[in-house]
């Protein structure tokens, strides 16, 4: 399996922040692991102009769940794989928290994302009240049986474990803590795909850093990260990526 590093710029950047993904791609021009950087919607033409023929992929942070219509101010996945898009974020903690996504919705979202080509990157994660509340692994077994689609396979899916408390907050989880969700993750997304559960990648999501990425991908069942501060700059992304092309 080829491991994924993912960026997930949220509402940051421009045109001028576009300078980073030249730095990335000159510093990185054959990583041994996939590299992506989900730029804000209006960013993604002008970033897989810059990305074309190059080891970074281009992927969105959002789709809709059809491929047309009357949605004022949505952007199909269609749209999205026509800018040059090869993943989208789906069920994001702050689009499940800013916009009351449901796990159908992110469901929905997934498969029309897989119908127009995009990998789906499904996320899921506790929060902390539910974490202390000894809850953690019910919650993601719920979120994951009903948030992945049925039809998912190895190509067309990618699982991040974002623990809601761990994003933006410096903080992470265990080593342990880790290792027993994403053990979790793969178990359980055998019983709902069956043998494709092998072949998906399993990104872990929460203040991952250059300080810390090496640690968190010496741990079992994770294929790579999601990353949202550290991947604006390619000094912070770059190392990143060089860890997971060694793990
Ligand atoms: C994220 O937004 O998916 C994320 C993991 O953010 P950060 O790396 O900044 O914690």
């Amino acid at each position: 399996m080829r491991k994924l590093a993912a960026g997930n710029w949220k509402m940051n950047g421009s045109l001028a922040a576009l300078a980073e993904v030249n730095d990335l791609i000159a510093a990185h021009p054959a990583p041994a692991c996939e590299m992506l950087l989900c730029p804000p919607a209006t960013l993604i033409s002008a970033m897989a102009a810059i990305v074309r023929g190059s080891a970074l992929l281009v992927g969105a942070q959002d789709c809709h769940t059809h491929s047309a219509g009357a949605h004022t101010g949505d952007i199909s996945a269609l749209m999205l794989a026509e800018a040059g898009a090869t993943h989208v974020i789906v069920g994001h903690s702050e689009r499940r928290t800013d916009h009351g996504e449901t796990d159908a919705q992110v469901a929905a979202k997934a498969q029309a994302a897989q119908a127009a080509g995009l990998v789906a990157i499904v996320c899921l994660g506790e929060t902390e009240a539910q974490r202390d509340a000894g809850t953690t692994l019910a919650v993601i077994g719920a979120q994951l049986d009903a948030s992945v689609p049925e039809a998912s396979t190895a190509a067309n899916l990618v699982i991040a474990y974002e623990p809601v408390w761990a994003i933006g907050t410096g903080r992470t989880p265990t080593v342990a803590q880790i290792a027993e969700v994403h053990g979790f993750l793969r178990q359980r997304l055998a019983g709902r795909i069956g043998a494709e559960a092998a072949g998906v990648r399993l990104l872990y999501g929460g203040s991952v850093k250059p300080s810390n990425a090496a640690e968190i991908f010496a741990i079992a069942d994770v294929d790579g990260a999601l990353v949202g501060g550290a991947s604006l700059k390619a000094a912070d992304f770059g190392p990143i990526v060089a860890a997971l092309s060694a793990a």
